[in-house]
Parts: C-alpha cells; structure tokens; sequence
C-alpha cells in the first residue's frame, strides 16, 4: 500500500505530474487526516490530454488495438487488485470496506461486460429495391467524462468501458476529492496494454479542468454524473458546440410499501436502500410511501433495525455505515434534517452527529428517521444525499404515486407489494427511469446490463447496456445505387 505519496495523472500512458507541479492533499473523511497527495491538473493538462487522445483515435483507425482483449485482462487485474483498490477507496471515499469491495467487482463486471459488446450496426430494406441502405454505428470521437465521489470507480468504469468498446477515447476528470482509486487503477489499464492516449485521466477541479472537457471543440461528448445544478451548466456550456451530452443527475427515490407487503423484506429494502454508502447514492431511497394500515408497525420494525447501524471509520470490520464524505455534505444533509424537524416533523431516530468523542474529527451523521413530513420540507422537496429518510403515510396506491411523482427528479422507485395489478400499476404509472418491484435492493438495483437514468431533472440519455455503448456512437446512413 502506497501512503503520503504524490499520485500522478495518467495522459498518454505515463503518469505525470501537473504541467505546473501543484498537488493537493486528499483527506480521509472518516478522521480528516490526509491519505495522500495527487497532483492538481490545470486547464493546459486537460488540453494535453484531449490533444493525446485525438492523436490516439487517428492512430487507432490504423492500427486498431483489441479492445476486447484488454478489457478482459483489465477484468483480471482488477479482481487481484481488489482488496488494495477498495481499501484506496475506503480510504478517500469513506464507505465501508465491504461496500468498496462490492464497488471494485462491479467494476470489473462491467470491464467483462462490455469486452463482449460491440454495436450493431444494420442492413434497412427500402422502398426502391434497387439501393441498398445500410446503417453504420461509428465512434462518437474524444469524450470527456466527468465523475463524482460518491461513486468514484463504478461510475467511471462505465463510462470507460462502454467508451472504449465503441472505439472512443476518452479523457476522464474524476471527482477532486475522490481520484487516488481511479488513478491506481490506471496502473491496470496500463498494464493491460491499453494503446497510449486512448485512456487519460486528468484530475483537478470541475471549474477549470471538468469546464475545459465540456468547451474544448475537440471533445466531441460529455458523459456527465453528478448534481443536476452542475448538469444544466454542462449543458449550457455544451450548447454552444451542440455537443452530445449524457447527463446522469439527482434523484430523490420513492420506495412505496403497499399494505399486502412482506414488511420484513420491505424493511431490509428501505435500509439498504436508503444507509448504504451513508445515503449517498443517486439511486438511494430518499422518500418512503408507507400505507396507513401498515405505517406503526413499519416505522417501529424500521427504528429498530436502524437502531443496530453501527457508525464509524470504513476500515473497520464492526463498522456498517462510513461518513458522510464531507463536511460541507454532512452539513447540508444535517441543514435539510433541521429544517424539516423545525416545520413540524417529528423525529423518529438520528438528527444528530454521534456522540461517540472518537468519531469526532470525521463528518458522521447518525442514521434519521423523520415521520410526519410537510410536503414542502426540505427533505420531501430536495435530494437528500446523506443517511436521513422522510416517512410520509398514504392511504392508497393513488395517492402514493401522485406524491412520488410530484418531484422534479426521475430517477429510480420502488414498489412492495403481493399484487401483480399493484406492480404493474406503479410501474406504468410512476415517472422514472427504473422501477423495481419487491428488489432487496430498495430503489437502488443497479446492473449493467440494463439501461439507468433518468426523466424529469435527473438526467439526459442513458448509460449501461448496449444504450450506454452506442451513446458513444454516432449513427451514420450509407446508401448504395444510383
Ligand atoms: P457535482 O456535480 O458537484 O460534481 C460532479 C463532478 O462534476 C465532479 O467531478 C466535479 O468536480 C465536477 N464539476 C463541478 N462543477 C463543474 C463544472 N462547472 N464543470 C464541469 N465539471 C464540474 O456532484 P457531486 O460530486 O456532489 O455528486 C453527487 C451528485 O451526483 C448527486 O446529486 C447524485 O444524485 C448525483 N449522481 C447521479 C448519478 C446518476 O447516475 N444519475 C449517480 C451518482 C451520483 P469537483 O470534484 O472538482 O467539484
């Protein structure tokens, strides 16, 4: 394990220092003490990167490097590398280490997947029988892709490898607090001999690095996660060049729980659902429709499972909630909590930081329940990115969907119940991009194979699947005959 150490960037296949030499330090959000530095990236870096992996693609269409192949021994390398690329992620991320673990497999899942994924192009029958009309999928060009830290390797993984499967190079920014798991991985993908330049990763903030991605006429797509507040200023910026943008932002998940539910497994849903990674995931739940027959015994089976979330430091294996991962989102969160307690709802568990004084240098935010719920709080209004979930009770099905509807995002939901009516009904009617039905999951069921993103707010285009390959694919019509 490397520690205190000056971790480069990765351009044109060699790890490099900032073309100005400044590095920044990255900070352990479990106890604020630096796990290590890593050079802070500048606008002339990005231009670098982005001019590298133009040449690259050039020289790709000549020489056109096996990319399945290094995609598969990628996925070797970094099954081997898992218990040092999650312990680096732990580190700098804050989520369990059993959580980091789930993350670097997923990772290599997703190199595995798209090594066998190529898009397909087709052959059209037209009207006049004497052309032939083809239809070419061809690779968008550089794409530049833009990564947050709650997330760090899943998110860039696949973007990464969908890029690379569809014959595009990509430049990758990831989050400034979270880059040391994604530059060490680098090393795998060096060593799996992938072509120089095909792969960069410049790190350094979004502000001047993510903004030369987006402005570069060189960089033909973004492939954006994070804030939708972010997102609209991609896009803004993108609109100029009417460059092509996925866009994967917030989401404010509804998980219903009908009154014929298995309450036992709807309650395992909605804790995975909503304290894994400290609540900080796109497709967490972080609004729960309880009907009113069942809400009591819900909310007490609910508390007391909470009640045995053990808070502390990633690294440690009694551990089963990390941080938040920083101060500023430990505040926010704890903001949003405060004000909606304060409009009249009533605190069920949590609300507070920890009182154990060993945890008191880390940003911890206790697991919260908050019941009775004004419709215009905080937490019912906003995505909450932290460990504090909104119980609202209903008294149907109607009125379940309305209110989880009644969102500007559309990300993910969830529905418990026996009836195949009642499924079905909230899967046509709620508007998000994926709906799961009884998923131990909660409304976090992510898989690779499958497209994920969102309606409303929550985002442009999808990722994963083969939608996810051809979003790096421009698509062009060959017709043949006079
Ligand atoms: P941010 O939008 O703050 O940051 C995401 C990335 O964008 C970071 O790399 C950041 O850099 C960069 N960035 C910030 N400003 C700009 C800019 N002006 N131009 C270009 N890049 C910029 O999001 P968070 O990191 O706070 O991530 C949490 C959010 O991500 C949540 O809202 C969550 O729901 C969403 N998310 C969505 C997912 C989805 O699939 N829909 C999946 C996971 C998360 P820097 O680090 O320097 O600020």
């Amino acid at each position: 394990m490397r520690f205190y150490l000056t971790y480069k960037q990765f351009i044109n296949g060699e790890f490099v220092d900032s073309s100005n030499g400044d590095s920044y330090e990255v900070v352990n959000p479990a106890n604020g003490k630096i796990v290590d530095r890593v050079a802070r990236g500048n606008v002339e870096d990005a231009k670098a990167a982005i001019d590298y992996a133009h040449d690259a693609l050039k020289r790709e269409k000549a020489t056109k490097a096996n990319i399945p192949r290094i995609l598969q021994a990628v996925t070797g390398l970094i099954r081997e590398h898992e218990t040092e690329l999650a312990t680096i992620m732990t580190l700098e991320q804050g989520k369990t280490l059993v959580e980091s673990r789930g993350e670097i497999k997923f990772f290599a899942h997703t190199m595995e997947y798209y090594a066998g994924l190529k898009a397909r192009g087709s052959q059209v029958q037209i009207s006049d029988s004497t052309k032939l009309a083809v239809v070419e999928k061809e690779p968008v060009g550089v794409v530049g892709a833009i990564v947050p830290w709650n997330n760090p390797i899943l998110l860039m993984g696949a973007k990464v490898a969908a890029c690379l499967a569809a014959g595009s190079a990509i430049v990758v920014k990831p989050a400034s607090t979270t880059p040391l798991s994604t530059l060490k991985s680098m090393e795998l993908f060096k060593e799996a001999g992938i072509p120089k330049g095909l792969l960069n990763v410049v790190t350094g903030l979004g502000e001047t690095v993510g903004e030369e991605l987006v402005k570069n006429p060189k960089t033909r797509k973004i492939s954006f996660t994070g804030e939708t507040a972010t997102g609209k200023r991609i896009m803004e910026l993108a609109a100029s060049q009417l460059k092509r943008v996925t866009l994967e932002l917030g989401g404010s998940n509804p998980l219903i729980v009908c009154a014929d539910a298995d309450l036992d497994a709807a309650v395992n849903a909605t804790l995975n659902g909503r304290f894994r990674n400290a609540g900080q995931g796109c497709m967490c739940v972080k609004r729960t429709f309880v009907f009113e027959s069942i809400a009591p015994k819900f909310i007490t089976k609910l508390r007391e499972r909470a009640l045995a979330i053990k808070v502390g430091d990633g690294m440690k294996s009694e551990t089963t909630m990390g941080p938040v991962h920083s101060r500023s989102q430990r505040n926010k969160v704890e903001a949003q909590v405060d004000s909606t307690v304060s409009g009249g709802a009533t605190l069920v568990l949590g609300g507070k930081e920890p009182d154990d004084p060993d945890l008191g240098s880390g940003y911890f935010y206790m697991p919260t329940l908050v019941t009775d719920v004004d419709e215009n709080s905080k937490l019912l209004a906003e995505e909450c990115f932290g460990p504090a979930l909104p119980i609202v009770t209903v008294k149907g099905l109607d009125e379940a969907i309305e209110k989880a509807n009644s969102s500007i995002y559309g990300l993910g939901a969830s529905i418990w119940t026996k009836d195949l009516g009642s499924a079905k009904k909230a899967a046509s009617e709620l508007e998000v991009g994926t709906v799961l039905v009884n998923s131990l999951y909660g409304a976090g069921g992510w898989e690779i194979e499958v497209p994920m993103g969102g309606y409303k707010q929550s985002g442009i285009g999808r990722e994963y699947g083969i939608e996810g390959l051809e979003s790096y694919t421009e698509t062009k019509t060959v017709i043949f005959g006079s």
